[in-house]
């Protein structure tokens, strides 16, 4: 990984509302539609889908695999894959579709460099070590604390100084964060001007709003917990609003889908916020 480089590009189109999104369905629906007839002709009753292609994060031709099971089961028999967290590439890391996405998209479109300061936000991932490798310090905060800010205030902080990092990565776990509001305004605060926030996360793609799922989870001292095992909330194009009401200056959910890069799947998306 010496002098990464990356001359691929990252394959996306991105919006910053449902309202801009949608007017993309209507543009491009036969190409959709094309791409999702396509992902279904690649279905079968093996355990493993296998496909070659470019691994954009090391730059080298891979074979992908996409195991079958748990996957969408067709009319036929035959099992379509989940296609974002399945395509395993066959280099030393073993990424997935969306841990090679996010590597290449910190790289090609959130400014991730080598004299980079990276702060990791929820539990450890597979892309985690790349992007340590990438960068000039990591350091990794799985939750937030709850903590007495002064004077008898009371509130959810991150373990870290305000201005301290210029990149922000969160893969797969704003969903289970009950306090959402105050984590994004924590993970700002912790961002120098002009920093970004880049996280992937379960996402309703055609919904308008996010539910919380806070309802019977357990409260410590009459407070909810600071981080809930289970998904807590299911997110909707709202997030882009939560963001900016965060004090984020720009917020945008970028789609992405490359055959060549194993970046198969309908409705993957990466979110960049700019501090
Ligand atoms: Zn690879």
């Amino acid at each position: 990984m010496s002098g990464t480089r990356f001359h691929v590009r990252f394959p996306s189109v991105s919006f910053v509302s449902l309202a801009e999104f949608e007017e993309y369905l209507r543009d491009a629906q036969l190409r959709l539609d094309a791409h999702h007839a396509y992902e279904r002709s690649l279905a079968s009753t093996g355990e493993d889908i296998l496909r070659d292609g470019t691994c954009a994060p090391c730059l080298r031709r891979a074979r992908f695999t996409a195991r079958t099971v748990g996957g969408e089961v067709l009319d036929d028999g035959r099992l379509v894959p989940n296609w974002r967290e399945q395509l395993f590439c066959d280099c030393d890391d073993r990424l997935s579709n969306r841990n090679r996405a996010l590597l290449h998209f910190l790289a090609a479109e959130a400014g991730l460099r080598q004299w980079s300061r990276v702060l990791l936000f929820g539990p450890p991932g597979a892309a985690d070590r790349r992007i340590a490798a990438m960068a000039a310090s990591l350091v990794s905060i799985p939750r937030l604390g709850f903590a007495r800010a002064g004077a008898g205030v009371q509130g959810y902080r991150l373990d870290a100084a305000d201005a301290a990092v210029h990149l922000v990565v969160s893969s797969d776990a704003l969903h289970r964060v009950p306090p959402l509001e105050a984590a994004l305004a924590e993970l700002r605060r912790v961002l120098v001007p002009g920093g970004s926030f880049v996280f992937t996360v379960p996402f309703r793609f055609r919904a308008a709003h996010s539910v919380a799922r806070l309802e019977g989870l357990p409260r410590v001292s009459g407070r909810l917990p600071t981080e809930a095992g289970g998904e807590v909330h299911a997110l909707g194009w709202d997030i882009l609003d939560l963001l900016r009401d965060a004090g984020f200056s720009t917020a945008r959910a970028h789609v992405y889908w490359s055959d060549e890069l194993g970046y198969l799947g309908s409705g993957n998306m990466i979110f960049l916020a700019v501090a």
